[in-house]
């Protein structure tokens, strides 16, 4: 076993944990420890685009953009932290372009900014163009351009090491354990700070955007250690995965002019939000389309989907604002956007929930305390900027803009704490998990399991949600539960063991599920992504709340989930009805 010792240590090298390591490693020794090769991350699937007002195309202003965030989020969106994300988004773009980020450019060579779903000019008067974008790779552009500052600064990364346990002592975060891949060799790092930017948790539903990886470890890490979740019942369902498949095609396609549309052709978002119509925030859509399948105005043999339309645009315009999404149509679907409508539905996208924060990108204990030495950006965090729902563009720009706060906020504290002595044998919790599951001989399989929780979430805790529903997933899970007990792998070695690791990411995609699915219990409201059709209204009175989940273990050593709240915290928007 090997043992490291740095000020800082991140995990994740995605948009968050790079911008992070940006920051920090220009004050105090930083490490990155990822378990991808950092340009995998799941930051450079991302396509559509990183909002600002910048008003380079027409007027704007940051003001604006944080009335639409919170409205977007169906007010549960914690306000202070909309508008500091909203004000320093101008600085979070300008940033990347100095970089070297080729973002595109109108004819007079400034950042060109287009068109999506809930970004309005004057509080919902019309959608204003405020999306940055380098073509449809946004994402792609950020990553490599993060990586590359990386490189040039000797930030140093640990690639392929998998963090399975955070190390704390009185209270205070002291270092992780980090499995290697190539070895199967356990690493104790000690540090002054860490910050979680591990990402989101996708993999809980079947169909979905997310990468493989993103089962939630950050998460599921600090759970077990009796940390707080926040929020973990909005989960974004995003209107245009491709139908069956779940592949995203960005929203940019509505945002460059593409139009939803049912068996009859028509365009049925001017039924639901008359002003901005296909460009609603991404929760009213997916709800939209839900129902035109469940009233039988569906498309294709089942009924099962909706078409995107994007043939009336010319092709030299898809090809040079969309071209990488048109490529999955005809690669996954065997369709031809220029000339053939796509189908599509709703896929599970993004986690508004997450690790409780500051807007400093400190790690909470509770309602109000700082844990000393822990941070957390990014999706793996809940700031809270995203409140009940998401807008589009809006990720890529908290990864930057809390990213860099969390760097800033973990060195900062490197500089004047002391390392911490680390509990005796660091290791134990890992070596139990791993060689638990390594020795195993039961029957179970890891692929089985991960399907059956898959569907049931998809079946019972989608777009869609009712007490009776979330009870199955929840009965499901339990049973799952038990079955996981028994799994066993079959790779017994220790280089590569991908299999071993499947494994352990399962335990906490079973962990998540059941907070999601307790949360979402205990919600009986309707509000942005999570809609419950037994309680069909937003109920400000009794839930305009956030949502505080804590795991405990009671005297018989059952583990229990025990959830608390906390209010939202509100500048100067009050909440108010949600049309568009
Ligand atoms: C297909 C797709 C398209 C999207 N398009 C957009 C868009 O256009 N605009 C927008 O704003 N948002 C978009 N999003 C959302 C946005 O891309 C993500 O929310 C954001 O990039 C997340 O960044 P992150 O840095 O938090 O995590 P990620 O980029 O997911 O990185 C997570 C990192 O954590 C590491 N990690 C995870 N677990 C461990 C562990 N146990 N040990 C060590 N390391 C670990 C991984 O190696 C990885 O480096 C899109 C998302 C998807 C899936």
């Amino acid at each position: 076993m090997q043992r490291h010792q740095y000020d800082v240590v991140i995990v994740g090298a995605g948009g968050a944990g790079m911008r992070a390591a940006l920051e920090s490693s220009k004050r105090t020794r930083t490490a990155v420890l990822t378990k991808l090769y950092p340009t995998r991350s799941h930051t450079g699937a991302a396509q559509g685009g990183m909002c600002a007002a910048l008003a380079n195309v027409e007027e704007d202003n940051w003001e604006w953009h944080t009335f639409d965030t919170v409205k977007g989020g169906d007010f549960l969106v914690d306000q202070d932290a909309a508008e500091v994300m909203c004000r320093e988004a101008v600085d979070a773009v300008l940033d990347l372009e100095k970089m070297g980020l080729p973002f595109n450019r109108t004819a007079e060579g400034k950042i060109d900014q287009r068109f999506f779903g809930g970004h309005t000019r004057n509080h919902g008067e019309a959608v204003v163009r405020r999306s940055c974008f380098a073509a449809d790779r946004t994402g792609h552009m950020i990553l490599q351009t993060l990586y590359q500052q990386c490189i040039k600064q000797n930030v140093e990364f640990f690639n392929e090491f998998y963090v399975l346990d955070l190390l704390m002592v009185a209270g205070k975060a002291t270092g992780v354990v980090a499995y290697e891949l190539a070895t199967g060799e356990l690493h104790i790092f000690s540090a002054k700070s860490i910050v979680f930017a591990s990402g989101g948790f996708g993999k809980v539903f079947r169909t979905t955007s997310n990468a493989h990886t993103l089962t939630g470890d950050g998460m599921g890490i600090v759970w077990r250690k009796g940390l707080p979740l926040e929020d973990m019942e909005f989960f974004q369902f995003h209107p245009t995965g491709l139908a069956g498949l779940g592949v995203l095609l960005s929203e940019a396609a509505r945002g460059e002019g593409g139009i939803l549309r049912n068996k009859d052709n028509e365009r049925f978002m001017e039924r639901y939000a008359p002003t901005v119509k296909d460009l609603a925030p991404r929760d009213m859509v997916a709800r939209a389309m839900a129902n035109e399948v469940r009233e039988g105005r569906g498309c294709g043999p089942d009924g099962a989907y909706v078409m995107l339309d994007l043939t009336h645009l010319e092709p030299a315009h898809i090809d040079a604002k969309l071209p990488d999404i048109t490529e999955f149509a005809r690669t996954y679907l065997g369709v031809e956007p220029y000339t053939e409508q796509i189908p599509v539905f709703p896929t599970a996208h993004y986690a508004m929930g997450g690790i409780p924060t500051n807007i400093r990108g400190e790690a909470l204990a509770n309602n109000t305390d700082v844990i000393p030495g822990l941070y957390a950006a990014g999706e793996v965090a809940c700031v809270s900027v995203h409140g009940a729902n998401r807008l589009g563009t809006n990720s890529l720009l908290d990864i930057n803009v809390f990213g860099r706060r969390a760097g800033i906020a973990a060195a900062e504290y490197a500089e004047t704490a002391d390392f911490e002595e680390l509990p005796d044998a660091p290791e134990t919790f890992v070596v139990d998990l791993i060689e638990g599951m390594r020795t195993a001989t039961g029957e179970e399989r890891v692929a089985a399991i991960r399907a059956d929780l898959q569907a049931t979430m998809d079946i019972n805790a989608q777009v869609y949600r009712t007490e009776g529903s979330l009870k199955q997933a929840l009965t499901d899970i339990e049973a799952l539960k038990l079955r996981f007990a028994n799994v066993a792998v079959q790779d017994k070695g220790k280089r590569f063991n991908t299999d071993l690791l499947e494994a352990v990411e399962l335990g906490f995609l079973l962990d998540l599920a059941e907070v999601l699915v307790v949360s979402a219990l205990a919600r009986k409201e309707s509000r942005g992504g999570h809609f419950r059709e037994d309680y069909d209204k937003r109920d400000d009175v009794n839930f305009m709340r956030h949502t505080m989940a804590y795991r405990s273990i009671d005297a018989e050593g059952n583990v229990n989930i025990r959830l608390d709240y906390k209010p939202v915290v509100q500048t100067r928007y009050k909440p108010m009805e949600r049309k568009y």
